[in-house]
């Protein structure tokens, strides 16, 4: 299925891809229509107004709207009993920090991080088959020799509808997920997991939240288990609080980078809203990394600084960020599920209490550090218990 797959979604990223330009500068706002108003009223309303709709946002009853700059309509629009909010299409940026170094593994290297969060003894139990999960970001290398098999479905949401990725970010953390397990590259922390790569970011790492909903809409559709946001953006969205409460309800566990922003109470949305796991980053060192966000809201610290990985077109590269870090969380997510079923607030709550306290301020390293062989012990504690009926 892949091959062809992959052929046919080659054959459509460079029919189209070739199309792809910058957004013309169009004034664009996101119409948040109040509970219970659907889909057919909301056209009509918009359409009683003289807006233009350029895309709808049914998983969070909201429509993206091409609006003139001072139309006075969109005043009269937001005084109409139906309307909950209207907000602009604020910008999301991917959570990397600027240099990268290209590298050649011999054989195959299982990356610091890797080892770090104890993925490894777990593979004897689990690789993290028949978990989905979901990948956010600038795409996926769909032909990288060293995740094409864990590729389940490629999808664009760009103008575009480009799928391939032309930034190398996406294949990065996808590469941290789940990068094989054979004789070449690196290897992920959950190198059986299935792959969700969505393109929601352009090859700049920048995207909009109308196409980050029309990613996570287009995640709950194939039924994903874990999301991984390796992005962030400083403006408070209601669309995009209520697309993270609708895949929560939806017991998908999300999750999330805090941010590259360094100093205090600095961490962004969406690892900032409570339903996602907030993950700051540390170094090979144990202590939170320079750059990483801090704030009440981080929940867990993960490797984030020189983490080797798969890029774009078949290579490697060391990078580093919280945009790093959250493919670990994402990935152990994926083992945990793959060993016992589990809800998305569970999952959170035994990743936490498994976390390896680095002695750092809550505020900077959340619970502590990613502890995957613990949280599986403590799995296999609670199934002995009710094995012998305790
Ligand atoms: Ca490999």
């Amino acid at each position: 299925m892949i091959p062809a797959l992959f052929l046919y979604y080659s054959f459509f990223a460079l029919s189209l891809g070739a199309f792809c330009k910058k957004r013309k500068k169009k004034s664009y706002k996101i119409v948040g229509f109040k509970q219970g108003v659907g889909v057919l009223q909301s056209r009509n309303i918009l359409e009683t107004y003289g807006i233009k709709i350029k895309k709808e946002l049914p998983l969070v009853d909201a429509c993206l709207c091409e609006v003139e700059p001072h139309n006075a309509r969109i005043q009269q629009l937001s005084e109409d009993p139906f309307i909950e909010y209207i907000e602009d299409d604020y910008e999301a940026a991917i959570q990397v920090m600027p240099y990268a170094v290209s590298v050649k593994p011999k054989g195959q290297e299982i990356p610091w991080g890797v080892k770090k969060i104890s993925a490894q003894p777990v593979w004897k139990t689990c690789k993290g088959e028949g978990v989905r999960v979901g990948i956010v970001d600038t795409g996926v290398d769909l032909s990288h020799p060293d995740l094409k098999d864990n590729i389940k479905e490629a999808h664009g949401v760009l103008d575009c509808k480009n799928i391939l990725d032309d930034n190398g970010h996406g294949t990065h953390v996808a590469g941290t997920i789940a990068a094989l397990d054979n004789d070449i590259g690196v290897v992920g922390v959950a190198p059986k997991v299935e792959i969700y790569a969505v393109k929601a970011f352009d090859k700049n790492g920048r995207g909009n939240i109308s196409g980050i909903v029309e990613a996570l809409n287009w995640c709950l559709e194939k039924k994903v288990h874990v999301v991984n946001m390796s992005f962030g953006i400083k403006n408070k969205s209601f669309t995009l609080r209520r697309a993270i409460q609708a895949l929560h309800k939806n017991n998908v566990v999300l999750v999330a980078a805090a941010g590259n922003a360094g100093g205090e109470n600095s961490v962004l949305y969406p690892a900032k809203y409570p339903e996602v796991i907030a993950v700051a980053a540390c170094g090979q060192d144990e202590r939170p990394a320079s750059f990483t966000s801090s704030g009440p809201e981080v929940d867990i610290t993960a490797p984030g600084v020189d983490i080797l990985s798969t890029y774009k077109n078949g290579h490697y590269k060391l990078m580093s960020g919280t945009s790093m870090a959250a493919p670990h969380v994402s990935g152990a997510a994926a083992l945990l599920l793959s060993i016992h079923q589990m809800k998305a607030e569970e999952v959170k709550e035994l990743l936490k209490s498994a976390a390896r306290d680095l002695g750092f301020p809550k505020e900077k390293q959340g619970a502590g550090l990613v502890d995957v062989e613990k949280a599986v012990m403590s799995i296999n504690k609670v199934r002995r218990g009710k094995d012998e009926g305790i």
